[in-house]
């Protein structure tokens, strides 16, 4: 799960990060509207956290502008104006949910989990897969009621296939929704978190539900096809 911050307070906006990132996010750092807008349009996010006063343009504009393009996915404005004019104008451009500064960290914590359930219209806070569980709030991996440890970047492999069962992810798809910005190619590194985590389900469930088709990219299944 890839999520894009654009806070022009530094400090808020690095504590932000570095919070979703203990919650096995990824998270991109912005402080500028222009640049912000940039990102937007050329990232593909699945969350997109906002505040409205920045420099460069404001942040209703630039959900103005994004949203021309780009209705599905989810923006959350973060705004320490509390006016009901505001929340208007900004839901109204297309925000999906508001949050007025200061908040608590496990505040935002839930509406982000609400807000990207939505976007891939699950209603459980626990998404599974067979034998394969997984809880998003707790971040656990269960298999067969035992849990399976895993790594942070493994949780955020598992999370996403769990997310987009019986279909294929592409290596770009997975370094754009996984990975942060840091890395543009399918390196070794990605290659290895992923043979860990199939290593670990495969001796957990005694076989390996993630199969890699040849030339396009790797598959989650409930049983051996
Ligand atoms: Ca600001």
């Amino acid at each position: 799960m890839h999520i894009l911050i654009i806070e022009d307070e530094i400090q808020l906006c690095r504590s932000i990060a570095e919070g979703l990132r203990m919650d096995g996010y990824e998270a991109d750092t912005c402080f500028d509207g222009n640049e912000g807008l940039e990102l937007c349009m050329t990232e593909n996010y699945d969350l997109i956290l906002l505040d409205l006063n920045l420099p460069g343009i404001d942040g209703l504009e630039l959900l103005k502008q994004f949203r021309k393009t780009n209705t599905s996915t989810p923006v959350l404005i973060l705004s320490a104006r509390g006016q009901i004019q505001d929340k208007v104008e900004g839901l109204d451009l297309g925000a999906n949910d508001y949050l007025t500064k200061p908040f608590h960290f496990e505040e935002l914590e839930a509406r982000i989990r609400s807000l990207t359930r939505r976007k891939f219209i699950q209603e459980n806070i626990c998404l599974s897969c067979g034998q394969i569980h997984f809880d998003t709030r707790t971040r656990k991996t269960c298999i067969n009621s035992e849990e399976l440890l895993l790594t942070r970047k493994e949780t955020a492999l598992l999370e996403y296939f769990l997310l987009n069962q019986n279909r294929i992810i592409s290596p770009e798809e997975m370094i754009e929704h996984i990975w942060d910005g840091s890395v543009n190619s399918f390196s070794n590194s990605i290659r290895v978190h992923i043979s860990s985590l199939r290593k670990k389900l495969r001796s957990a469930l005694g076989f390996d539900p993630i199969q890699n088709k040849i030339g396009q990219g790797y598959i989650l299944m409930e049983e051996i096809q």
